[in-house]
């Protein structure tokens, strides 16, 4: 018999899948790596489980603690998982422009969700890293997970999502293309990679309205680059820990028209049911296209699925509303 001992033993070994039609302009291989297949249908089931793990190891969760995040829903749904199999209580804080079926699903799997305004600085008392970190100080046995400067992040990718691509391209990989939020995913294949073969180019992918691509460039936080964005998932107003830019070659921004029209396309031309992020990345793709060549294989990392985004970036009236169609 083959079966896993619970649901959590279905995470990782994801499936690597060739691009065909959207990519048909690039001289390369373009191979998605096909993140939805994990248990909560993204790739941060793989890293809420090891933030988990650590914590556990480090004494930081005790049994019966309630887990404390601030999480724009995927990473919510991994920490879920886990806390519903380990025994242990999920208080999730997100902003308000996320998606409604997000938030439904985190309730779904038991957790309860606190609901903060978007366009707050990181530092009112009302933004959604201020509230969790208050909630975590508040509540008895609780514990405040962080995903942006929590480095376990980045280890779960080291240790499993880089070792993957690695031998899924029998190590001919030679770009790593990733959208980036915490940089937890960018972070840990692309240190992996390099660690394996040093002339692997680690692209991130951007928004507009996000501080990675000017700071990368120049050293500079410019907090004139920051503004609401309705790109979900990618791009920050803060530096992560997790986001180490040493590693990372260069960066491409992506607009929210593109990345919602891409993500339409990935569905409709490719059969690739995929979030928002993942229009992001392909078109970061397309626009990085004078740095491949023939013979090159590159991969890009889709995060999450379509079914959260049926109210958005697939509903034609949200669509023409913001413009893009
Ligand atoms: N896409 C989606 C849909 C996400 O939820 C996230 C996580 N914020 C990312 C991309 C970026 O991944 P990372 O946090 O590992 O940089």
């Amino acid at each position: 018999m083959q079966y896993s001992e619970n649901i959590l033993g279905t995470i990782g070994n994801t499936p690597l899948v060739k691009i065909n039609k959207l990519t048909a302009d690039l001289p390369c291989l373009v191979l998605a790596k096909y993140e939805t297949f994990n248990p909560g249908n993204s790739v941060k089931d793989r890293m809420a489980l090891k933030m988990i793990e650590d914590a556990e190891a480090t004494g930081k969760l005790k049994p019966g603690g309630t887990i404390i995040e601030g999480t724009s829903g995927n990473t919510g749904m991994g920490l879920a998982l886990a806390a519903i199999i380990k025994g242990y209580k999920c208080i999730f804080v997100i902003s308000d422009k996320q998606s409604k079926e997000k938030i439904d699903v985190l309730k779904a799997m038991g957790a309860e969700v606190v609901v903060c305004p978007t366009e707050v600085e990181p530092d009112d008392p009302r933004s959604y890293y201020s509230v969790s970190k208050r909630m975590a100080t508040e509540i008895p046995n609780s514990w405040y997970v962080n995903q942006y400067d929590n480095l376990s992040n980045t280890a779960a990718h080291y240790e499993s999502t880089g070792p993957e691509i690695w031998k899924q391209t029998d190590g001919k990989i030679t770009h790593f293309v990733v959208g980036v939020g915490t940089g937890g995913t960018i972070s840990g294949v692309g240190k992996y990679l390099k660690e394996q073969n040093p002339n692997i180019k680690v692209w991130g992918v951007d928004t507009y309205g996000s501080v990675f691509k000017k700071y990368h460039e120049t050293g500079i936080f410019d907090k004139n680059e920051i503004y609401p964005y309705i790109t979900e998932g990618i791009g920050e107003d803060i530096l992560p820990k997790n986001v180490d830019f040493d590693l990372i070659d260069g960066f491409t921004k992506v607009t929210d028209r593109d990345a919602a029209i891409y993500t339409r396309r990935l569905a409709r031309e490719e059969g690739m049911f995929l979030g928002n992020s993942a229009g992001a990345a392909i078109k970061g793709v397309l626009q990085l296209k004078e740095h491949f060549k023939e013979n090159d294989v590159v991969v890009v990392l889709f995060h999450d699925h379509g079914s959260r985004y049926v109210g958005k970036m697939f509903n034609d009236e949200w669509m023409k509303e913001k413009g893009f169609l």
